[in-house]
């Protein structure tokens, strides 16, 4: 049986599901690197570019873990995913940069994702995929519409359901079960902005959502708010936002900020990120206009010390519940 690599970086927090699926249907065994760990992120960083920001620097080790151990590579070129938007420009030059790197790679599995003029893009997408295991055009739509409805289900888990993808992902890829997936209990909620390879990988994140947990809180997620409303909240932009992933983080935070329910705002940033520089802007100018949610900025790198990450976390959960207990 063939085997395709999956690395566990970037789109694989928004899209595994549907990949893993769709690969599978194919025939294919799918294989992830491994959860990132010092090795991952050191092989990253002495191969990407300097430039690059840190899920970018990590993609590069998540690759070379695959290495060795799969017949192919998935290598998505994702350029937009929605009608009019795109994803960021490191992103689209990404399998470029992986084939200039001079990393030894066995046999790359390539598509351009392009459905910034049209949907039916997706569908042609899936077909130049599945060419890659065979000719059938049948068989291969068949996959895809049993891969779409596995990614349904993992959208429905997080937005409906209150899941963290970071949870959700750990049961479809077999590293956890069903049970471990119920609901948090009621706790005081914080809200949690950033992209989801950085806040869901446990390594760069420090650990980040199990910390707030362990705290005491109940984190809520731009993919826990559904598509609608995060459309609806980043539509209040004077202009508008045709970064799709900025587009999430700013529709999240305008929600957080009308929601009694949540307490306070963690905003966590790669540093070296264009679209976070200014959509970070952005986010910290409302919050502050509206004086009524206290927010934490955090930029995160492969330098950043988890010392000094757990203190600024630590002040902000006594300032916020002290301050919520005395509004009640
Ligand atoms: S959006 Fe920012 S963090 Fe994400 S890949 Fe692009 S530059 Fe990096």
């Amino acid at each position: 049986m063939v085997t395709v690599g999956i690395p566990r970086a970037l789109f694989y927090y928004y899209y595994f599901p549907l990949w893993r699926d769709f690969f599978r249907q194919l025939g294919a065994e799918v294989v992830l690197s491994a959860p990132t760990n010092k090795k991952i992120v050191n092989q990253g960083v002495a191969l990407a570019v300097d430039e690059a920001c840190l899920p970018v620097k990590l993609f590069y080790g998540h690759v070379v873990d695959l290495i060795g151990k799969v017949d192919m590579i998935f290598l998505p070129r994702l350029v937009s995913t929605a009608r009019k938007e795109y994803i960021c420009p490191k992103l689209m030059g990404l399998p470029d940069m992986i084939k200039a790197s001079g990393i030894a790679l066995p046999k790359l599995i390539e598509v351009n994702i392009d459905m910034s003029k049209s949907d039916r893009a997706l569908k042609q997408a899936a077909l130049a995929l599945g060419r890659y295991f065979t000719n059938n055009e049948l068989r291969i739509l068949r996959a895809w519409n049993l891969a779409k409805f596995s990614q349904q289900q993992f959208e429905y888990l997080q937005a409906d359901s209150g899941q963290l993808a970071l949870e959700a992902l750990e049961l479809w890829n077999g590293e956890s079960d069903y049970p471990r997936l119920q609901r948090q209990e009621e706790r005081p909620r914080i809200g949690l902005l950033g992209h989801g390879y950085n806040i869901y990988d446990r390594y760069i994140s420090m650990d980040l959502i199990q910390k707030l947990q362990k705290l005491g809180a109940q984190v809520v997620t731009a993919e826990n708010i559904p598509a609608d409303i995060i459309e609806e909240e980043a539509a209040r932009l004077p202009k508008r936002m045709f970064w799709t992933l900025g587009k999430r983080q700013i529709g999240a935070a305008f929600h957080f900020l009308k929601r009694p329910d949540i307490i306070g705002v963690i905003h966590v940033a790669s540093f070296g990120c264009g679209p976070d520089s200014l959509v970070g802007e952005l986010i910290e100018r409302h919050m502050r206009r509206a004086k009524t949610m206290p927010f934490l900025f955090l930029t995160i790198d492969e330098h950043t010390g988890e010392a000094g990450v757990v203190t600024r976390l630590e002040a902000f959960w006594d300032m916020i519940s002290w301050r919520d207990a005395q509004c009640r």
